[in-house]
């Protein structure tokens, strides 16, 4: 009898959506550095902020469902190096923010400054008491893991050989909703934004919303297409799964926007200048003339809350093709991925196959800048090799 040669096992390659492919598209380098001595995918990139107010997001909101204690929370942080005030409630945000430190620093997770921690905690106070009475009676579902293969496609315009012929695409979405948007209040500001947007919803959908750690990007930068696409492709992972609805709409929570910063005020000023948000404040609105008098070294002005729930909140329809259609442009994004390891292998070192394209923000907060040949501003900002293809 001849008996069939073994054959290699094929090799799988897992994705996260957030961990992987946006951080790629974030800076090719910095994600490679952060997979140290192993090939990608491997560990995923998350910078200490935003992990801090998802965590705090999940925690509140398990205390919230078990107990409901009334808003507003309690916030007395734990002094920087300090010991925490006495008789602190469980459900005080200090307390829960002491939790998250904790599970963060256990994994080597810290936050870059003390006004790096300081803002977080201001920002996971507002988020918490003004976002979280209207965010927790909607969630069905919180922090969902959800999974799906896809085939990596064979691309015309692409010559380099890839490892694999299906990938792994996982991902955690903050928040499932399936409730129907009538069951809470017409004042609650998600149902009304996503009304807005979606005034024809009928029938059994849901909705997952996802927070950002970051303020609203403007409308011509690439994180603004890249969130849409994050959206619908959560979209394409929750629909695949067996006990799911429909997705109709995906929401995304700039928390930063609840508590600007100067740096944040100042991109605002030319944003709403050169046109290039969609949120502005009223014509003849108090916001809009506290935006016009703040200058740089004032301090911060006293927003309405509505508005800066306007800029907290965007709102994203989805339907089921649109849900492929941004799946297929991550298909792209893992060929470039899969090709840089291609490369590395065969060529032997890593600074010639992984483009350093962080922009400022991300090259400020990056752990390798005094090693990286090219961190910005002193590489001319704009001139990353990855963006999400525009088509699939
Ligand atoms: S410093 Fe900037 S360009 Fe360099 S690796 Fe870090 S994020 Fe990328």
């Amino acid at each position: 009898m001849e008996l069939a040669r073994k054959t290699e096992n094929p090799i799988i390659p897992s994705y996260s959506l957030t961990g992987d492919l946006i951080s790629f598209l974030r800076c090719g380098l910095q994600y490679r550095y952060h997979n140290q001595s192993s090939l990608p995918p491997s560990r995923p990139v998350q910078l200490w902020f935003g992990e801090f107010i998802h965590g705090v997001m999940e925690n509140a909101y398990r205390i919230w469902k078990s107990d409901a204690p009334l808003f507003p929370w309690p916030s007395n942080p734990t002094p920087y190096q300090g010991d925490p005030p006495a008789d602190r409630e469980l459900h005080d945000i200090g307390t829960i923010g002491d939790m998250v430190e904790s599970t963060l620093r256990a994994g080597g997770k810290n936050p870059r400054s003390t006004e790096t921690r300081r803002s977080a905690y201001e920002r996971a106070e507002q988020a918490v008491n003004n976002l979280g009475q209207h965010l927790f009676p909607l969630i069905q579902l919180a922090e969902e893991k959800v999974i799906g293969t896809r085939d990596v496609p064979v691309l015309a315009d692409h010559s380099v050989p890839i490892r694999a012929e299906k990938y792994e695409l996982h991902g955690i979405i903050d928040v499932v909703t399936n409730v129907s948007l009538t069951e809470v209040p017409n004042t609650n500001v998600i149902r009304q934004a996503i009304q807005k947007v979606c005034p024809d919803l009928t029938g059994d959908f849901e909705v997952i919303i996802d927070y950002k750690g970051s303020q609203r990007p403007t409308t011509d930068h690439e994180y603004w297409k890249q969130g849409e696409w994050q959206v619908k492709t959560y979209a394409w992972l929750r629909n695949n799964q067996p006990d799911s609805l429909p997705v109709a709409a995906g929401v995304l929570l700039y928390i930063n926007e609840l508590a600007p910063s100067a740096r944040e005020l100042e991109d605002l000023k030319k944003a709403v200048r050169n046109v290039q948000t969609d949120v502005i404040p009223k014509p003849g609105s108090q916001d809009e003339s506290l935006l016009n008098m703040w200058k740089s070294g004032n301090s911060i002005p006293d927003f309405s809350l509505d508005y800066r729930f306007a800029r907290a909140i965007r709102v994203i329809p989805v339907d089921s093709e649109g849900a492929e259609e941004a799946a297929k442009r991550f298909d792209r994004v893992v060929i470039d991925i899969e090709s840089c390891v291609n490369q590395e292998v065969v060529a032997g070192n890593i600074l010639d196959q992984w483009v350093p394209s962080g922009d400022e923000d991300t090259c400020v907060a990056c752990d390798f800048r005094y090693i990286c040949p090219s961190p910005a501003p002193r590489r001319a900002h704009g001139n990353s090799k990855y963006q999400v293809p525009t088509a699939p």
